[in-house]
């Protein structure tokens, strides 16, 4: 199934001192080229963080994370478009990634404490935490609350 071609976990975050941070590890995809680098450590693509737009961790197929720097891009998006983050996510994911025809998404937090987590795949397994302190999960498109 296409969940268990992918094993990339993402994480962003913003702290109380308004810094952004964002981290992804994966194993890349099954036969790929040997030696390849993908996306995931090429900040800009897979992974990027800038304190006053937003942090971003990608996953889906990193050749094209890399071609439209998905992370920058939705950086870009808000910074110079003036776009909220889950505006400039959704265009990208579901524009931009989509048309190649790939399983593609993102989690981001933004300044502001937005949080988004667009996917054009029929799940993406995600849970955030809002600065309130309440806990959400979902894998498709119902939210859960946890209750800590
Ligand atoms: N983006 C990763 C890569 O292309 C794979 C993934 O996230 O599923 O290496």
């Amino acid at each position: 199934s296409e969940s268990e071609k992918h094993g990339t976990v993402g994480a962003v975050a913003l702290d109380g001192a308004g810094h952004l941070a964002a981290a992804t590890s994966t194993g890349g995809y099954n036969n790929k080229p040997e030696g390849r680098i993908g996306d995931t450590p090429i900040i800009g693509a897979g992974t990027y963080a800038r304190d006053g737009a937003c942090a971003v961790s990608g996953t889906g197929k990193g050749e094209y994370f890399m071609r439209y720097a998905v992370g920058h891009e939705v950086a870009a998006r808000v910074s110079y478009l003036g776009e909220s983050l889950e505006k400039a996510a959704a265009k990208v994911i579901q524009e931009d990634l989509k048309q190649h025809d790939i399983g593609a998404g993102l989690v981001a937090v933004g300044a502001d404490g937005s949080i988004t987590a667009p996917y054009n795949t029929d799940g993406m397994f995600r849970g955030w935490v809002t600065p309130e302190g309440e806990f959400y999960v979902a894998t498709h498109g119902e939210v859960f609350p946890i209750n800590p």
